[in-house]
Protein backbone atom coordinates (compact mmCIF):
# COMPACT_ATOMS: atom_id res chain seq x y z
CA UNK A 1 0.00 0.00 0.00
CA UNK A 2 1.27 3.60 -1.01
CA UNK A 3 0.62 6.87 0.44
CA UNK A 4 0.58 10.30 -1.24
CA UNK A 5 3.63 12.74 -0.06
CA UNK A 6 5.15 15.90 -1.62
CA UNK A 7 9.27 15.12 -2.68
CA UNK A 8 11.35 18.18 -2.69
CA UNK A 9 13.64 16.72 -5.65
CA UNK A 10 14.91 20.62 -6.46
CA UNK A 11 14.84 24.61 -6.86
CA UNK A 12 11.38 23.96 -8.55
CA UNK A 13 11.10 20.89 -9.17
CA UNK A 14 8.56 19.20 -6.39
CA UNK A 15 6.57 15.86 -7.08
CA UNK A 16 3.02 15.12 -5.27
CA UNK A 17 4.13 10.76 -5.19
CA UNK A 18 2.99 7.78 -3.87
CA UNK A 19 5.29 6.78 -1.92
CA UNK A 20 5.25 2.91 0.61
CA UNK A 21 4.02 3.57 4.12
CA UNK A 22 6.73 3.72 6.13
CA UNK A 23 6.76 1.25 9.18
CA UNK A 24 7.94 2.56 12.63
CA UNK A 25 11.09 1.54 13.57
CA UNK A 26 12.06 1.39 17.00
CA UNK A 27 11.19 3.98 19.45
CA UNK A 28 8.94 5.51 17.04
CA UNK A 29 4.97 5.71 16.44
CA UNK A 30 3.29 6.11 12.38
CA UNK A 31 1.10 9.15 12.38
CA UNK A 32 -2.09 9.84 10.27
CA UNK A 33 -0.59 13.58 9.29
CA UNK A 34 -3.79 15.60 9.69
CA UNK A 35 -2.42 19.00 9.32
CA UNK A 36 0.68 20.26 7.66
CA UNK A 37 1.19 24.18 7.63
CA UNK A 38 3.18 25.89 5.01
CA UNK A 39 6.40 28.10 6.11
CA UNK A 40 7.93 30.61 4.07
CA UNK A 41 11.74 28.85 4.60
CA UNK A 42 9.71 25.72 2.32
CA UNK A 43 8.48 28.36 -0.39
CA UNK A 44 11.93 29.90 -0.53
CA UNK A 45 13.82 26.38 -0.43
CA UNK A 46 11.68 26.19 -3.51
CA UNK A 47 12.26 28.85 -5.56
CA UNK A 48 15.69 29.81 -4.35
CA UNK A 49 17.06 26.54 -2.82
CA UNK A 50 18.23 24.58 -1.96
CA UNK A 51 19.21 25.57 0.83
CA UNK A 52 18.49 23.93 4.45
CA UNK A 53 17.43 20.80 2.32
CA UNK A 54 20.44 19.35 1.56
CA UNK A 55 21.44 17.03 -2.25
CA UNK A 56 24.05 14.96 0.58
CA UNK A 57 23.25 12.39 2.48
CA UNK A 58 22.91 13.16 6.09
CA UNK A 59 25.39 12.29 8.17
CA UNK A 60 23.12 10.19 10.92
CA UNK A 61 20.22 9.44 8.91
CA UNK A 62 21.46 9.32 5.44
CA UNK A 63 18.78 10.88 3.78
CA UNK A 64 19.12 13.43 0.95
CA UNK A 65 16.91 14.86 -1.86
CA UNK A 66 14.24 14.05 -2.97
CA UNK A 67 13.18 14.80 0.89
CA UNK A 68 9.20 14.10 1.70
CA UNK A 69 8.95 18.70 2.74
CA UNK A 70 6.52 19.83 5.58
CA UNK A 71 7.96 20.71 9.29
CA UNK A 72 5.47 21.89 11.24
CA UNK A 73 2.47 19.77 11.36
CA UNK A 74 0.98 17.15 13.65
CA UNK A 75 -1.70 13.76 13.59
CA UNK A 76 -3.44 10.96 14.90
CA UNK A 77 -1.27 8.15 16.21
CA UNK A 78 -1.75 5.20 14.90
CA UNK A 79 0.37 2.33 15.47
CA UNK A 80 4.01 2.48 18.15
CA UNK A 81 7.03 1.13 17.07
CA UNK A 82 8.68 -1.69 18.98
CA UNK A 83 9.98 0.06 22.55
CA UNK A 84 7.30 2.33 22.70
CA UNK A 85 6.10 1.69 25.85
CA UNK A 86 3.00 4.04 26.24
CA UNK A 87 0.54 2.65 24.13
CA UNK A 88 -1.98 4.13 25.20
CA UNK A 89 -0.64 7.05 22.98
CA UNK A 90 -2.65 5.12 19.88
CA UNK A 91 -5.24 7.35 19.02
CA UNK A 92 -3.94 10.73 20.72
CA UNK A 93 -3.69 13.84 18.67
CA UNK A 94 0.08 14.94 18.83
CA UNK A 95 2.33 17.98 17.29
CA UNK A 96 5.77 17.09 15.74
CA UNK A 97 8.71 18.80 17.01
CA UNK A 98 10.77 18.57 14.34
CA UNK A 99 14.54 19.29 15.57
CA UNK A 100 16.54 16.16 16.23
CA UNK A 101 19.77 17.08 18.44
CA UNK A 102 22.73 14.37 17.86
CA UNK A 103 22.98 14.63 22.28
CA UNK A 104 26.97 14.05 22.11
CA UNK A 105 27.95 17.42 20.06
CA UNK A 106 29.60 20.31 21.91
CA UNK A 107 26.65 22.72 21.63
CA UNK A 108 23.96 19.93 22.54
CA UNK A 109 25.92 18.95 25.39
CA UNK A 110 25.47 22.78 26.63
CA UNK A 111 22.18 22.82 25.56
CA UNK A 112 22.19 24.83 22.55
CA UNK A 113 20.41 22.07 20.61
CA UNK A 114 19.01 24.59 17.88
CA UNK A 115 22.98 24.60 17.01
CA UNK A 116 23.65 20.63 16.79
CA UNK A 117 26.22 19.80 14.42
CA UNK A 118 24.60 17.12 13.17
CA UNK A 119 21.42 18.66 13.23
CA UNK A 120 17.76 16.53 11.77
CA UNK A 121 15.10 18.95 11.21
CA UNK A 122 12.02 16.56 10.23
CA UNK A 123 10.72 18.08 6.86
CA UNK A 124 13.89 19.57 5.54
CA UNK A 125 16.81 18.19 6.71
CA UNK A 126 17.25 14.10 6.71
CA UNK A 127 14.18 13.39 7.67
CA UNK A 128 11.17 13.07 5.78
CA UNK A 129 8.50 15.61 6.87
CA UNK A 130 4.74 15.97 7.04
CA UNK A 131 3.16 17.03 3.25
CA UNK A 132 2.13 13.73 3.19
CA UNK A 133 -0.81 10.96 4.26
CA UNK A 134 1.55 9.37 6.91
CA UNK A 135 4.75 10.08 9.07
CA UNK A 136 7.37 7.86 11.19
CA UNK A 137 8.55 9.97 14.26
CA UNK A 138 10.88 9.42 17.22
CA UNK A 139 8.51 9.34 20.23
CA UNK A 140 10.51 12.25 21.93
CA UNK A 141 9.57 14.34 18.76
CA UNK A 142 5.54 14.39 19.26
CA UNK A 143 3.58 16.83 21.99
CA UNK A 144 -0.01 15.84 22.56
CA UNK A 145 -2.31 18.72 21.37
CA UNK A 146 -6.01 19.34 22.35
CA UNK A 147 -6.49 22.08 19.81
CA UNK A 148 -6.32 20.77 16.53
CA UNK A 149 -5.52 24.47 15.51
CA UNK A 150 -2.13 24.69 17.45
CA UNK A 151 -0.67 21.74 15.36
CA UNK A 152 1.06 23.65 13.16
CA UNK A 153 1.57 26.16 15.84
CA UNK A 154 3.96 24.60 18.17
CA UNK A 155 7.20 24.73 16.07
CA UNK A 156 6.85 28.58 15.45
CA UNK A 157 5.60 28.65 19.38
CA UNK A 158 8.94 27.10 20.14
CA UNK A 159 11.52 29.66 17.81
CA UNK A 160 9.51 32.30 19.69
CA UNK A 161 9.85 30.72 23.02
CA UNK A 162 13.70 30.91 22.13
CA UNK A 163 13.88 34.52 20.85
CA UNK A 164 12.31 35.66 23.60
CA UNK A 165 14.97 34.38 26.33
CA UNK A 166 17.54 35.47 24.23
CA UNK A 167 16.15 38.70 25.57
CA UNK A 168 16.39 37.89 28.65
CA UNK A 169 15.86 41.19 29.95
CA UNK A 170 12.89 41.55 27.63
CA UNK A 171 10.80 43.21 30.42
CA UNK A 172 13.24 46.35 30.00
CA UNK A 173 12.84 46.32 26.10
CA UNK A 174 8.68 46.63 26.15
CA UNK A 175 7.81 48.19 23.01
CA UNK A 176 8.52 45.43 20.53
CA UNK A 177 7.05 45.95 16.72
CA UNK A 178 6.53 42.93 14.41
CA UNK A 179 7.47 42.68 10.72
CA UNK A 180 5.34 40.23 9.40
CA UNK A 181 2.02 38.76 9.98
CA UNK A 182 2.39 35.11 8.97
CA UNK A 183 2.64 32.10 10.76
CA UNK A 184 6.14 32.74 12.76
CA UNK A 185 5.11 36.50 13.31
CA UNK A 186 2.00 36.08 14.84
CA UNK A 187 3.60 33.02 17.26
CA UNK A 188 6.25 35.29 17.85
CA UNK A 189 3.33 38.44 18.71
CA UNK A 190 1.36 36.05 20.96
CA UNK A 191 4.38 34.86 22.97
CA UNK A 192 6.39 38.13 23.33
CA UNK A 193 2.66 40.00 24.14
CA UNK A 194 0.49 36.91 26.11
CA UNK A 195 4.23 34.96 27.94
CA UNK A 196 6.91 37.88 28.49
CA UNK A 197 4.85 40.85 28.60
CA UNK A 198 5.95 43.01 25.95
CA UNK A 199 3.73 45.30 24.24
CA UNK A 200 3.61 43.99 20.88
CA UNK A 201 2.03 45.89 17.45
CA UNK A 202 2.44 43.76 14.29
CA UNK A 203 2.99 45.76 10.76
CA UNK A 204 2.97 43.77 7.14
CA UNK A 205 3.16 45.53 4.12
CA UNK A 206 0.69 42.73 2.96
CA UNK A 207 -2.83 44.89 3.87
CA UNK A 208 -4.97 41.45 3.92
CA UNK A 209 -2.44 40.17 6.49
CA UNK A 210 -2.08 42.77 8.08
CA UNK A 211 -6.37 42.61 8.69
CA UNK A 212 -6.58 39.20 9.30
CA UNK A 213 -3.91 39.84 12.31
CA UNK A 214 -6.52 42.41 13.82
CA UNK A 215 -8.81 40.38 13.33
CA UNK A 216 -6.91 37.62 15.48
CA UNK A 217 -6.73 40.25 18.01
CA UNK A 218 -3.42 41.72 17.60
CA UNK A 219 -2.53 45.41 17.28
CA UNK A 220 -2.08 46.58 13.76
CA UNK A 221 0.20 49.60 12.49
CA UNK A 222 -0.05 50.35 8.65
CA UNK A 223 3.84 51.02 7.84
CA UNK A 224 3.28 55.04 6.69
CA UNK A 225 2.44 54.83 11.10
CA UNK A 226 5.52 53.05 12.14
CA UNK A 227 7.99 55.67 13.84
CA UNK A 228 11.60 55.40 14.74
CA UNK A 229 10.09 54.28 18.82
CA UNK A 230 10.51 50.33 19.44
CA UNK A 231 13.07 48.86 21.54
CA UNK A 232 12.68 45.80 19.56
CA UNK A 233 11.84 45.20 16.12
CA UNK A 234 11.98 41.29 15.04
CA UNK A 235 12.14 40.76 11.60
CA UNK A 236 9.50 37.73 10.62
CA UNK A 237 9.38 38.44 7.52
CA UNK A 238 12.42 37.26 5.18
CA UNK A 239 13.17 37.42 1.87
CA UNK A 240 9.80 38.69 0.20
CA UNK A 241 9.73 39.50 -3.45
CA UNK A 242 7.16 42.00 -2.07
CA UNK A 243 9.37 44.71 -0.36
CA UNK A 244 12.25 46.54 -2.28
CA UNK A 245 14.14 46.76 0.83
CA UNK A 246 14.71 43.97 3.04
CA UNK A 247 12.59 43.58 6.35
CA UNK A 248 15.72 42.87 8.32
CA UNK A 249 17.70 46.29 6.96
CA UNK A 250 14.13 48.53 7.35
CA UNK A 251 13.21 47.32 10.64
CA UNK A 252 16.19 49.75 11.70
CA UNK A 253 14.59 52.91 10.55
CA UNK A 254 11.88 51.90 13.86
CA UNK A 255 14.38 51.11 16.16
CA UNK A 256 15.79 53.27 19.19
CA UNK A 257 18.89 54.06 19.62
CA UNK A 258 20.63 50.82 21.24
CA UNK A 259 17.95 49.21 20.01
CA UNK A 260 17.81 45.61 18.65
CA UNK A 261 17.04 44.27 15.59
CA UNK A 262 15.95 40.10 16.13
CA UNK A 263 16.10 38.36 13.08
CA UNK A 264 13.94 35.52 12.60
CA UNK A 265 13.03 35.26 8.37
CA UNK A 266 14.97 33.55 5.94
CA UNK A 267 17.32 35.25 3.16
CA UNK A 268 19.05 32.96 0.74
CA UNK A 269 20.69 36.75 -1.03
CA UNK A 270 22.88 39.23 0.37
CA UNK A 271 21.33 42.45 1.67
CA UNK A 272 22.91 45.76 2.17
CA UNK A 273 23.52 48.14 5.31
CA UNK A 274 25.90 50.58 6.25
CA UNK A 275 28.03 49.41 9.26
CA UNK A 276 28.80 53.10 10.84
CA UNK A 277 24.94 53.46 10.84
CA UNK A 278 24.81 50.77 13.55
CA UNK A 279 27.67 51.82 15.02
CA UNK A 280 26.34 55.36 15.75
CA UNK A 281 23.24 54.31 17.01
CA UNK A 282 24.76 51.54 18.91
CA UNK A 283 22.00 49.14 17.34
CA UNK A 284 22.56 45.49 17.11
CA UNK A 285 21.42 42.53 14.45
CA UNK A 286 21.00 39.11 16.59
CA UNK A 287 19.59 35.96 15.35
CA UNK A 288 17.48 33.21 16.74
CA UNK A 289 17.02 29.86 14.97
CA UNK A 290 14.91 27.00 16.00
CA UNK A 291 14.26 25.79 19.94
CA UNK A 292 16.34 23.97 22.39
CA UNK A 293 15.08 21.12 25.03
CA UNK A 294 15.30 24.21 27.62
CA UNK A 295 12.04 25.93 25.08
CA UNK A 296 10.58 21.98 24.51
CA UNK A 297 9.98 22.35 28.67
CA UNK A 298 8.55 26.02 29.17
CA UNK A 299 5.92 25.17 26.38
CA UNK A 300 3.21 23.98 28.26
CA UNK A 301 3.25 27.00 30.61
CA UNK A 302 3.40 28.85 27.59
CA UNK A 303 1.07 27.59 25.61
CA UNK A 304 -1.82 28.23 28.80
CA UNK A 305 -0.97 32.03 28.61
CA UNK A 306 -1.44 32.42 24.91
CA UNK A 307 -5.08 34.22 24.23
CA UNK A 308 -5.12 33.53 20.44
CA UNK A 309 -7.64 31.44 18.44
CA UNK A 310 -5.53 30.83 15.86
CA UNK A 311 -8.31 28.91 13.64
CA UNK A 312 -9.29 32.63 12.81
CA UNK A 313 -6.12 32.52 10.50
CA UNK A 314 -5.98 29.12 9.21
CA UNK A 315 -6.96 27.76 6.01
CA UNK A 316 -6.90 24.17 4.95
CA UNK A 317 -6.44 22.94 1.92
CA UNK A 318 -6.10 19.34 0.45
CA UNK A 319 -2.42 17.82 -0.39
CA UNK A 320 -4.05 17.20 -3.78
CA UNK A 321 -4.07 20.68 -4.54
CA UNK A 322 -0.12 21.58 -2.91
CA UNK A 323 1.49 22.28 -5.28
CA UNK A 324 -0.77 24.85 -7.25
CA UNK A 325 -2.84 25.51 -4.38
CA UNK A 326 -0.03 25.80 -1.61
CA UNK A 327 3.63 26.60 -3.64
CA UNK A 328 2.41 28.55 -6.32
CA UNK A 329 -0.27 30.34 -4.83
CA UNK A 330 2.48 31.35 -2.02
CA UNK A 331 4.81 32.89 -4.47
CA UNK A 332 2.61 34.60 -6.71
CA UNK A 333 -0.48 35.55 -3.49
CA UNK A 334 0.79 35.73 -0.39
CA UNK A 335 -1.54 38.34 0.61
CA UNK A 336 -4.22 36.12 -0.21
CA UNK A 337 -3.62 33.80 2.99
CA UNK A 338 -1.80 33.70 6.33
CA UNK A 339 -1.43 30.34 7.53
CA UNK A 340 -2.24 27.36 4.58
CA UNK A 341 -2.49 24.17 6.47
CA UNK A 342 -2.01 21.19 4.28
CA UNK A 343 -4.93 18.29 4.93
CA UNK A 344 -3.55 15.00 3.44
ZN1 LIG B 1 24.53 17.89 18.59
Amino acid sequence: MGLRALLYYNQRDIRLEDVAIPVPAPGQVLLRVTDAGLCQTQINEFIEGPFIISRKPHKRTGKSIPIITGHEFGGIVEKCGAGVENKNIIGSQVAVLPLMSCGTCYYCKKGSENKCDDMVMIGLLGENGGFAEYACVNIENIFPVQDRNLLTFIEPILIAIEAGCKINDIRDHKRICILGAGAIGLSAAAVFRDFFGAEVVINDILPNRLRRAKLAGFETLEKDKLQREYDIVIDCAGSSSYSKRAALIEGLDYLIRGGILLNMGTYFHPVHFIPSYLLISEQQIITSFSYTKADFQMLPEVLAKLQVDFSLVIERISLDDIIEGVYYRAEVDMDSFTRLVVVP
